[in-house]
């Protein structure tokens, strides 16, 4: 299977290195005790550049992901801003995915992470439709996950952490062994929490309803974009506890993450939502999200971060 597509240029630490220099050694605390954070970002070819699409939520929320750790990561916000824009401008891809990551790198082994020195990286590559290259024009099938996501106090949710993802992980592979493209998973009372690496929401009787925010998912910032797309599109949205059956009696149901954007499912357990095909609130909100995440729409939030494009001497 094909591995990610390499860049030129990573950023450790505050400075750049190359692809193949960015290395850990295998008693990394991260390795054993997955003690890392991250953050995804996507960025878009706008008529003004590739422009990264709410750089600086993402790096508050990469900062906050650290703080519940006890990570000192060493670097301000601003900093951490700049570092992604930089590695966006020296990698010239114009469309692409932006992954910090901060992990306990070489020191004690054993549980206490305090002493290993906490190592910050952010990487991109050309990242297409996360879930298939029709998701989001046709829809995906997905399934009630098995697997529930952690119950509050356990794994903190709020916590963007590699940990997390091993539930994740588990939901996707009983997913995908099943033929299903992706997996919702119920949290820990049985109602409905989130995808495996995404949000959801559901459309009935053209209100948008999505879960609350219970302790048992991640605060996606796509998520709350697509909320004030909503309102902005005089769509009236409400956040509801929502029973495992109303994703089966849901005029229509999307995903939304960063990586995802917005991906319409057209089954849940091979039950067709609505009448099985891509419905017009998901359309209309996947249309105003990409239009403004490209800059064909206006940015009246002020989402898009350029990157200083580079001026070219060697030509
Ligand atoms: N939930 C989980 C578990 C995720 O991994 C993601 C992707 N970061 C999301 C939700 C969506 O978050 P965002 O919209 O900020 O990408």
């Amino acid at each position: 299977m094909a591995g990610i597509e390499k860049t030129d240029w990573i950023w450790k630490n505050g400075e750049l290195v190359q692809w193949d220099d960015a290395q850990i050694h295998i008693t990394s605390h991260v390795v054993h005790y997955g003690s890392s954070i991250f953050e995804g970002i996507r960025y878009y070819d706008t008529p003004d550049g590739p422009a990264v699409f709410r750089l600086t939520d993402h790096m508050k929320r990469f900062i906050g992901s650290a703080k519940i750790y006890r990570m000192d990561l060493g670097f301000d916000l601003q900093t951490l801003v700049d570092a992604c824009l930089q590695v966006v401008s020296r990698n010239s891809i114009s469309e692409g995915y932006l992954r910090p990551v901060a992990l306990r790198g070489v020191g004690p082994m054993g549980l206490n992470p305090t002493g290993c020195p906490v190592e910050t990286y952010i990487l991109t590559w050309p990242w297409g439709q996360y879930l298939g290259a029709d998701a989001l024009a046709r829809g995906v099938d997905a399934c009630v996950s098995s697997w529930h996501r952690p119950a509050p106090n356990t794994h903190p949710s709020l916590s963007k952490a590699g940990g997390n993802y091993l539930n994740s992980q588990l939901m996707k592979m009983e997913a995908v062994a099943n033929g299903y493209t992706e997996a919702i998973a119920l949290g820990v009372d049985g109602t409905v929490s989130e995808g495996s690496g995404q949000n959801l929401f559901l459309v009935q009787d053209g209100t948008l309803v999505t879960p609350p925010l219970d302790g048992t998912m991640l605060h996606g910032i796509t998520r709350d974009t697509v909320i004030k797309l909503a309102e902005g599109l005089g769509i009236s949205v409400r956040q509801e506890i929502l029973p495992r059956e109303a994703l089966y009696l849901a005029d229509e149901l999307f995903f939304v993450g960063t990586a995802a954007e917005v991906s319409p499912i057209t089954s849940v357990d091979r039950i067709p939502v609505g009448d099985g095909s891509v419905g017009p609130v998901s359309r209309a909100l996947q249309d105003e999200y990409l239009g403004i995440a490209r800059g064909t729409k206006p940015d009246v939030h002020g989402w898009l971060e350029h990157a200083p494009q580079l001026v070219r001497t060697d030509s």
